[in-house]
Protein backbone atom coordinates (compact mmCIF):
# COMPACT_ATOMS: atom_id res chain seq x y z
CA UNK A 1 0.00 0.00 0.00
CA UNK A 2 1.41 3.31 -0.74
CA UNK A 3 2.57 5.20 2.46
CA UNK A 4 -0.04 8.46 2.08
CA UNK A 5 1.40 10.62 4.87
CA UNK A 6 4.90 10.15 3.39
CA UNK A 7 3.41 11.94 -0.08
CA UNK A 8 1.51 14.16 1.64
CA UNK A 9 4.67 15.42 3.74
CA UNK A 10 6.66 15.67 0.59
CA UNK A 11 4.38 17.56 -1.67
CA UNK A 12 3.68 19.71 1.63
CA UNK A 13 7.35 20.52 1.56
CA UNK A 14 7.40 21.33 -2.28
CA UNK A 15 4.63 23.08 -2.43
CA UNK A 16 4.16 24.82 0.91
CA UNK A 17 0.37 23.70 1.67
CA UNK A 18 -0.11 21.51 4.48
CA UNK A 19 -1.81 18.14 2.90
CA UNK A 20 -3.50 14.83 4.44
CA UNK A 21 -3.86 11.51 2.70
CA UNK A 22 -4.80 8.40 3.09
CA UNK A 23 -4.36 4.96 0.68
CA UNK A 24 -5.68 1.88 -0.23
CA UNK A 25 -5.09 -0.95 -2.19
CA UNK A 26 -8.07 -1.80 -4.47
CA UNK A 27 -8.94 -4.55 -7.16
CA UNK A 28 -8.09 -1.97 -9.98
CA UNK A 29 -4.87 -0.23 -8.57
CA UNK A 30 -2.95 1.29 -5.32
CA UNK A 31 -4.80 5.16 -4.66
CA UNK A 32 -3.86 7.43 -2.85
CA UNK A 33 -5.92 10.46 -1.85
CA UNK A 34 -5.07 13.60 -0.38
CA UNK A 35 -6.49 17.18 0.39
CA UNK A 36 -5.03 20.65 1.58
CA UNK A 37 -5.98 20.83 5.61
CA UNK A 38 -6.50 24.04 5.80
CA UNK A 39 -10.54 23.57 4.28
CA UNK A 40 -12.65 20.74 5.75
CA UNK A 41 -12.35 18.33 2.62
CA UNK A 42 -16.29 18.92 1.54
CA UNK A 43 -15.56 22.87 0.98
CA UNK A 44 -11.56 21.74 -0.39
CA UNK A 45 -10.96 19.62 -3.11
CA UNK A 46 -9.14 16.04 -3.18
CA UNK A 47 -6.53 14.97 -4.86
CA UNK A 48 -6.67 11.29 -6.00
CA UNK A 49 -4.11 9.20 -7.85
CA UNK A 50 -4.72 5.50 -8.50
CA UNK A 51 -1.40 3.22 -10.21
CA UNK A 52 -3.05 0.48 -12.19
CA UNK A 53 -1.57 -2.51 -14.02
CA UNK A 54 -0.35 -0.39 -16.69
CA UNK A 55 -2.44 3.18 -16.75
CA UNK A 56 -2.37 6.19 -14.07
CA UNK A 57 -5.21 8.33 -13.50
CA UNK A 58 -4.50 11.66 -11.38
CA UNK A 59 -7.82 13.53 -10.93
CA UNK A 60 -9.00 16.36 -8.68
CA UNK A 61 -12.55 17.73 -7.76
CA UNK A 62 -13.81 20.10 -5.40
CA UNK A 63 -16.31 18.70 -2.70
CA UNK A 64 -19.28 18.71 -2.55
CA UNK A 65 -19.46 22.17 -0.60
CA UNK A 66 -16.92 24.08 -2.52
CA UNK A 67 -18.98 26.96 -4.22
CA UNK A 68 -16.50 28.97 -2.44
CA UNK A 69 -13.27 27.32 -4.18
CA UNK A 70 -14.90 27.30 -7.29
CA UNK A 71 -16.07 30.69 -7.51
CA UNK A 72 -12.07 31.32 -6.43
CA UNK A 73 -10.97 29.28 -8.84
CA UNK A 74 -13.69 30.81 -12.22
CA UNK A 75 -12.19 34.25 -10.85
CA UNK A 76 -8.55 33.29 -12.06
CA UNK A 77 -6.64 35.64 -14.06
CA UNK A 78 -5.02 35.69 -17.17
CA UNK A 79 -1.90 34.82 -16.13
CA UNK A 80 -2.71 32.22 -12.92
CA UNK A 81 -4.36 30.50 -16.32
CA UNK A 82 -1.26 30.88 -18.07
CA UNK A 83 0.77 28.78 -15.62
CA UNK A 84 -2.15 26.41 -15.40
CA UNK A 85 -1.48 25.59 -18.80
CA UNK A 86 2.39 25.57 -18.31
CA UNK A 87 1.32 22.72 -16.18
CA UNK A 88 -0.88 21.10 -18.35
CA UNK A 89 1.51 21.25 -21.23
CA UNK A 90 3.99 19.58 -18.88
CA UNK A 91 1.57 16.76 -18.13
CA UNK A 92 1.25 16.30 -21.98
CA UNK A 93 4.71 16.46 -22.70
CA UNK A 94 4.91 13.45 -20.28
CA UNK A 95 2.70 11.15 -22.19
CA UNK A 96 -0.90 12.45 -20.19
CA UNK A 97 -3.98 13.23 -21.50
CA UNK A 98 -5.54 16.66 -20.27
CA UNK A 99 -8.99 16.05 -19.41
CA UNK A 100 -10.88 19.20 -18.27
CA UNK A 101 -14.55 19.68 -17.82
CA UNK A 102 -16.09 23.21 -16.80
CA UNK A 103 -20.19 22.60 -15.47
CA UNK A 104 -19.49 19.50 -17.52
CA UNK A 105 -18.27 19.80 -20.40
CA UNK A 106 -14.58 19.61 -21.31
CA UNK A 107 -12.73 22.30 -22.14
CA UNK A 108 -9.22 23.04 -23.78
CA UNK A 109 -7.00 23.17 -21.09
CA UNK A 110 -4.81 25.58 -23.08
CA UNK A 111 -7.22 28.38 -24.24
CA UNK A 112 -8.62 29.55 -21.03
CA UNK A 113 -10.60 32.64 -22.90
CA UNK A 114 -12.80 29.86 -24.09
CA UNK A 115 -13.73 28.77 -20.39
CA UNK A 116 -17.30 29.64 -18.96
CA UNK A 117 -17.33 32.86 -16.71
CA UNK A 118 -19.38 30.84 -13.55
CA UNK A 119 -17.99 27.43 -12.75
CA UNK A 120 -20.85 25.36 -11.02
CA UNK A 121 -18.38 22.02 -11.48
CA UNK A 122 -14.95 21.46 -11.92
CA UNK A 123 -12.94 18.33 -12.87
CA UNK A 124 -9.36 18.09 -14.20
CA UNK A 125 -8.06 14.17 -14.94
CA UNK A 126 -4.30 13.28 -15.97
CA UNK A 127 -4.60 10.02 -17.56
CA UNK A 128 -1.31 8.23 -18.70
CA UNK A 129 -1.32 4.91 -20.13
CA UNK A 130 -0.25 2.24 -20.98
CA UNK A 131 3.04 2.15 -20.18
CA UNK A 132 5.19 -0.12 -18.45
CA UNK A 133 4.56 0.26 -14.14
CA UNK A 134 6.76 -2.38 -11.84
CA UNK A 135 3.73 -2.26 -9.41
CA UNK A 136 5.89 -4.30 -7.43
CA UNK A 137 8.41 -2.09 -6.54
CA UNK A 138 7.10 -0.16 -3.78
CA UNK A 139 9.72 2.94 -4.34
CA UNK A 140 8.72 3.27 -8.00
CA UNK A 141 5.47 3.38 -7.24
CA UNK A 142 5.83 5.43 -4.26
CA UNK A 143 7.97 7.99 -7.04
CA UNK A 144 5.60 7.59 -9.72
CA UNK A 145 2.61 8.66 -7.13
CA UNK A 146 3.95 11.60 -5.89
CA UNK A 147 5.03 12.95 -8.63
CA UNK A 148 1.49 12.96 -10.67
CA UNK A 149 -0.44 13.95 -7.59
CA UNK A 150 2.08 16.80 -7.88
CA UNK A 151 1.03 18.18 -10.98
CA UNK A 152 -2.38 17.66 -10.73
CA UNK A 153 -1.88 19.99 -7.18
CA UNK A 154 -0.07 22.37 -9.31
CA UNK A 155 -2.59 22.51 -11.61
CA UNK A 156 -5.15 23.08 -8.76
CA UNK A 157 -3.26 25.54 -7.10
CA UNK A 158 -2.42 27.53 -10.13
CA UNK A 159 -5.96 28.80 -10.50
CA UNK A 160 -6.22 29.48 -6.63
CA UNK A 161 -5.25 32.38 -4.15
CA UNK A 162 -5.71 30.87 -0.87
CA UNK A 163 -6.78 32.37 2.24
CA UNK A 164 -3.89 33.40 4.91
CA UNK A 165 -3.25 29.82 6.64
CA UNK A 166 0.32 29.55 8.19
CA UNK A 167 2.42 26.95 6.90
CA UNK A 168 6.40 26.33 6.81
CA UNK A 169 7.50 28.09 3.53
CA UNK A 170 10.99 28.03 1.92
CA UNK A 171 12.66 31.40 1.45
CA UNK A 172 12.94 32.33 -2.20
CA UNK A 173 16.76 33.59 -3.07
CA UNK A 174 17.66 35.83 -0.33
CA UNK A 175 13.93 36.98 0.36
CA UNK A 176 11.32 35.99 3.09
CA UNK A 177 12.44 33.43 5.77
CA UNK A 178 9.52 32.20 8.11
CA UNK A 179 5.98 31.73 7.65
CA UNK A 180 4.06 31.61 4.32
CA UNK A 181 0.91 33.12 5.05
CA UNK A 182 -0.73 32.40 1.30
CA UNK A 183 -0.59 30.67 -1.34
CA UNK A 184 1.26 33.32 -3.32
CA UNK A 185 1.86 33.64 -7.04
CA UNK A 186 5.33 33.58 -6.37
CA UNK A 187 4.46 29.90 -5.10
CA UNK A 188 2.97 29.35 -7.92
CA UNK A 189 5.34 30.91 -10.29
CA UNK A 190 8.32 28.75 -7.88
CA UNK A 191 6.63 25.13 -8.88
CA UNK A 192 6.16 25.87 -12.44
CA UNK A 193 10.11 26.71 -12.81
CA UNK A 194 10.75 23.44 -11.18
CA UNK A 195 8.32 21.25 -12.68
CA UNK A 196 10.10 22.91 -16.25
CA UNK A 197 13.18 22.27 -15.18
CA UNK A 198 13.01 19.69 -12.80
CA UNK A 199 14.66 20.78 -8.71
CA UNK A 200 18.25 20.44 -9.97
CA UNK A 201 20.59 23.10 -10.55
CA UNK A 202 20.90 24.18 -14.02
CA UNK A 203 24.44 25.70 -13.53
CA UNK A 204 25.88 22.26 -11.71
CA UNK A 205 23.46 19.60 -11.44
CA UNK A 206 23.06 19.43 -7.86
CA UNK A 207 20.43 18.13 -6.53
CA UNK A 208 19.22 18.43 -2.67
CA UNK A 209 17.01 15.39 -2.58
CA UNK A 210 19.94 13.12 -3.80
CA UNK A 211 22.78 15.23 -1.68
CA UNK A 212 20.74 14.89 1.34
CA UNK A 213 17.78 12.81 1.24
CA UNK A 214 14.32 14.12 3.18
CA UNK A 215 15.34 17.06 4.33
CA UNK A 216 16.45 18.15 0.48
CA UNK A 217 13.31 17.40 -0.93
CA UNK A 218 11.79 19.93 -2.94
CA UNK A 219 14.79 22.52 -1.86
CA UNK A 220 16.01 24.84 -4.68
CA UNK A 221 16.15 28.59 -4.77
CA UNK A 222 14.37 30.11 -8.07
CA UNK A 223 16.30 32.16 -9.49
CA UNK A 224 14.67 35.61 -11.69
CA UNK A 225 16.76 36.02 -15.02
CA UNK A 226 15.69 39.52 -14.95
CA UNK A 227 16.47 41.57 -11.63
CA UNK A 228 12.90 41.50 -9.35
CA UNK A 229 13.60 45.33 -8.84
CA UNK A 230 14.08 46.17 -12.93
CA UNK A 231 10.54 44.24 -13.63
CA UNK A 232 7.42 46.56 -13.85
CA UNK A 233 4.64 46.49 -11.71
CA UNK A 234 2.15 43.44 -12.77
CA UNK A 235 4.88 42.06 -15.09
CA UNK A 236 3.65 38.81 -16.25
CA UNK A 237 6.42 35.99 -15.55
CA UNK A 238 7.28 33.38 -18.01
CA UNK A 239 8.69 30.27 -15.63
CA UNK A 240 10.19 28.96 -18.34
CA UNK A 241 11.87 32.26 -19.78
CA UNK A 242 12.31 34.42 -16.75
CA UNK A 243 13.21 31.59 -13.88
CA UNK A 244 15.63 29.00 -13.17
CA UNK A 245 16.29 26.65 -10.62
CA UNK A 246 19.79 27.06 -9.14
CA UNK A 247 21.64 25.74 -5.90
CA UNK A 248 22.78 28.23 -3.27
CA UNK A 249 26.44 28.19 -4.20
CA UNK A 250 25.38 29.03 -7.98
CA UNK A 251 23.06 31.11 -7.18
CA UNK A 252 25.66 33.49 -5.30
CA UNK A 253 27.43 33.64 -7.71
CA UNK A 254 25.08 34.72 -10.07
CA UNK A 255 24.60 37.77 -8.48
CA UNK A 256 28.11 38.81 -8.33
CA UNK A 257 27.94 40.38 -11.44
CA UNK A 258 24.85 43.27 -11.58
CA UNK A 259 23.01 42.64 -14.14
CA UNK A 260 23.45 38.88 -12.96
CA UNK A 261 25.39 36.33 -14.60
CA UNK A 262 23.84 34.28 -17.14
CA UNK A 263 23.45 30.63 -16.51
CA UNK A 264 25.26 30.03 -19.83
CA UNK A 265 28.13 32.26 -18.48
CA UNK A 266 28.02 30.37 -15.35
CA UNK A 267 28.31 27.17 -16.94
CA UNK A 268 31.15 28.06 -18.99
CA UNK A 269 32.89 29.02 -15.83
CA UNK A 270 31.97 26.36 -13.97
CA UNK A 271 35.21 23.86 -13.68
CA UNK A 272 34.06 21.12 -11.14
ZN1 LIG B 1 24.69 24.86 -8.68
ZN1 LIG C 1 18.62 35.47 -8.14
Amino acid sequence: MLNAARIAHVLTLKHGVALAGEAGDEPDGQRVRLWPTQFPPTRGFMIEVLIGWRTLTAAANPGNYAGAMLSAWSRSTGDRRATFGVFAQAAMNDGATVDLQINQVRVDPLSPEAWPPAWRSFALTLQKGPFSIDGKNPDAVFALATKWAGRVLCCVLSLLELEPAPLEGHAEGGGHQGLVTRYERSNTNRAACIELFGPTCQVCGFDFEVAFGDIGCGFIEVHHTELISGLEPGTILDPSRDLVPLCANCHRMAHRRNPPFTVAELKAMYRM
